[in-house]
């Protein structure tokens, strides 16, 4: 394998807009070339996680279900515990649940009521920040279910839908930003 530093351009490049899918206008960003590749899909974990060291953080929480990829990987090389947030209707035990608006109508997001210890360390990952409702519903499952969000981490922003402003007060990171 290449020892050449991994750039977020690499990430950027390998990444796929496909548009009108799911439904016109909509520009979607296709992860799946770049995660088919070994160098890059390592490179985006080492980034997604850099500075933070193993036993820093407790748990990592991802969301339903691309944010699983990220989170699951990261919560290996961190020596984490992994969590997932959900769907409503798709985890089995007592769950607690936030609904957020979406463009037309809402969604449900929930998360076992046990999931975390109190005061849990989180790194919270999804693939994309668009406009913030689902991660900033995630972020208040970790607050409800006793955790502290250390930092929301996404692969890829699309800044111009002023996502960050759904998670004030919570560090974020993302790697290709549009
Ligand atoms: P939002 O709640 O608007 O921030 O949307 C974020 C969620 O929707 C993430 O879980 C993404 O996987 C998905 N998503 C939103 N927009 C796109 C897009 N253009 N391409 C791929 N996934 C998207």
């Amino acid at each position: 394998m290449s020892t050449v530093p991994l750039t977020v351009g690499d990430l950027q490049a390998a990444i796929r807009n496909v548009p009108d899918f799911p439904k016109l206008g909509i520009q979607f960003k296709d992860i799946t070339p770049m995660l088919a590749d070994a160098r890059l899909f390592a490179g985006s974990i080492d980034l997604l996680t850099a500075g933070l060291e193993p036993g820093s953080v407790d748990s990592v929480v991802g969301i339903d279900a691309r944010g699983f990829i990220f989170a699951a990987a990261a919560a290996v090389k961190l020596r984490a515990g992994f969590v997932p947030v959900r769907k409503q209707g798709k985890l089995p035990y007592q769950t607690i649940e936030q609904t957020y608006d979406l463009e037309y109508g809402t969604s449900t997001v929930a998360i076992h009521v046990d999931a975390l210890k109190p005061g849990a360390r989180v790194l919270l990952m999804d693939d994309l920040l668009a406009t913030g409702g689902t991660a900033g519903a995630a972020v208040e499952l970790v607050r409800k279910v006793g955790g502290q969000i250390l930092q929301v981490s996404f692969l890829i922003e699309l800044s111009f839908l002023n996502g960050r402003e759904k998670l004030k007060g919570c560090p974020v990171r993302s790697l290709v930003v549009y």
